[in-house]
């Protein structure tokens, strides 16, 4: 899909749908602002083993003036607004009030509402300020760098934002990537979940991913062409035929030839059961080590026992995506409940009475600037599943009513509410006290 140019008009304002409320601070208001175009070069000399990136972000204010909030985990250089340089102290990090892990950067310029602005930056990569996150990955000088975006749910600022400014993800924007392995003559790969063009043999890709994306659905892969074993082949997916890409990292220790066989096996199983691919006609994995995993929009970073996991939140995660940061609890649990998981205390599909009087979960963190989600999505979001289940009258009802909705959402956001509405009629129940006990942690219960 080409690139969309400008600001996406097709985006809620900031402020409804969502996007958190602005923040309070000394002398007005942090707004959060809509993205619409993001655009960066990034260099990587082997030779030096630095990394350097220029990214220039269009952004449009909602409805209340303010300072305009987004966040980069990096360390700033040169920071640039309507191409007016600014001292780099002027995009420091802000307390939202969501924890030290939430910050967001304000550019501290008081804008007018709907006014929109060109941000512009420079840096050196580095290992991102997020918990978890990994530092780039340098083979000795000149002889070439493996890169991965990984992201994760877990922690805060471990989607897009490590590497490029960016906005929290229920905002959609168009991506376009130019990179460059220098310094090294070692051919390299470039794995990426959009549109690739190679434009130096090895060497240099532009990238575009499309403007449905938000910062949690790019992936991108970057490693030396004679470290990458691939198999390509064809998936029947629901009315689609995809192209099916499987590359392996050598610690994946993988037969790259049956993992591609299983991917198709799972996304044809997937399609049938829970309906059409929401993805275009490819699905794009790469396999590394054991113990990982992580989902993009029709594609996926994992483990190989991770990948029927993975290849599932192509329907639900990012197939149906979550509204705001918080939501993301959905799609673990589901993933759980649904799929072979380690982190699963039942068998999967398991359907189990469960009464108001058990420990009570806060599966959505509460904060409206919360960014994470909390590790008992899995075995807690996937035992309230297993509750619902038992209420729709067993493990099929509850497969139909994900069927629905996907059908219902597929392409679209979707909040914890739309889901205990959903599961409320499939149910025939009103799930609302179940939601504030297990989703909401028992907080809004009467
Ligand atoms: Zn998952």
């Amino acid at each position: 899909m080409p690139a969309a140019t400008g600001l996406s008009s097709s985006d809620p304002a900031p402020g409804a749908g969502g996007a958190p409320p602005p923040v309070p601070a000394e002398g007005g208001l942090l707004v959060p602002v809509d993205i619409g175009r993001a655009r960066a070069r990034v260099r990587f000399d082997t030779s030096t083993r630095q990394a350097d990136v220029e990214a220039t972000v269009e952004l449009q204010l909602g409805e209340a003036p303010g300072r305009p909030l987004f966040d980069l985990r990096q360390e700033v250089d040169e920071v640039f607004l309507d191409e007016v340089r600014l001292p780099v102290e002027a995009v420091r990090h802000r307390a939202t009030g969501a924890g030290e892990d939430a910050r967001m950067r304000a550019v501290d310029v008081e804008c007018e509402a709907r006014s929109r602005h060109l941000l512009r930056l420079r840096y050196r990569l580095s290992r991102p300020a997020a918990t978890g996150a990994e530092p780039l990955d340098w083979a000795p000088a000149g002889d070439g760098v493996r890169f991965d975006l990984w992201m994760s749910d877990l922690e805060p600022g471990r989607y897009l934002e490590m590497w490029l400014p960016a906005n929290l993800c229920h905002d959609h924007f168009s991506l376009e990537l130019d990179v460059e392995v220098a310094g090294t003559g070692r051919p390299h790969l470039l794995l990426a979940n959009g549109e690739v063009e190679e434009l130096g043999a090895g060497r240099s890709w532009a990238v575009r991913y499309p403007a449905s994306y938000t910062s949690l659905s790019p992936m991108l892969v970057v490693a030396p062409a004679d470290q990458v074993a691939t198999a390509r082949s064809e998936a029947r997916c629901g009315a689609r035929t995809l192209e099916v890409t499987v590359a392996a990292l050598p610690e994946a220790a993988a037969d790259v030839g049956a993992a591609a066989a299983d991917t198709c096996a799972w996304l044809s199983y997937f399609g049938s059961r829970y309906g059409d691919w929401a993805h275009g006609d490819s699905f794009l994995a790469v396999l590394w080590g054991p113990g990982r995993g992580m989902e993009y929009d029709g594609a996926t970073t994992a483990s190989e026992a991770a990948l029927e996991h993975e290849i599932f939140h192509s329907w639900f995660g990012r197939g149906v995506k979550p509204a705001g940061a918080r939501d993301g609890w959905m799609d673990e649990a589901m993933a759980t409940w649904a799929t072979a998981s380690s982190r699963a205390t039942e068998a999967r599909f398991a359907s189990a009475e469960l009464g108001l009087d058990e420990t009570p979960l806060e599966l959505r963190p509460w904060h409206p600037w919360a960014r994470h989600t909390p590790r008992e999505a899995y075995a807690g979001g996937a035992r309230l599943l297993a509750g619902v289940a038992y209420q729709a009258g067993g493990a099929g009802h509850l497969r139909a009513a994900l069927a629905d909705w996907h059908r219902r959402f597929a392409g679209r956001a979707a909040t914890s509410d739309d889901l205990c509405r959903h599961l409320s009629t499939w149910c025939g129940t009103d799930l609302r006290p179940w939601w504030d006990r297990y989703v909401e942690g028992g907080r809004t219960a009467g």
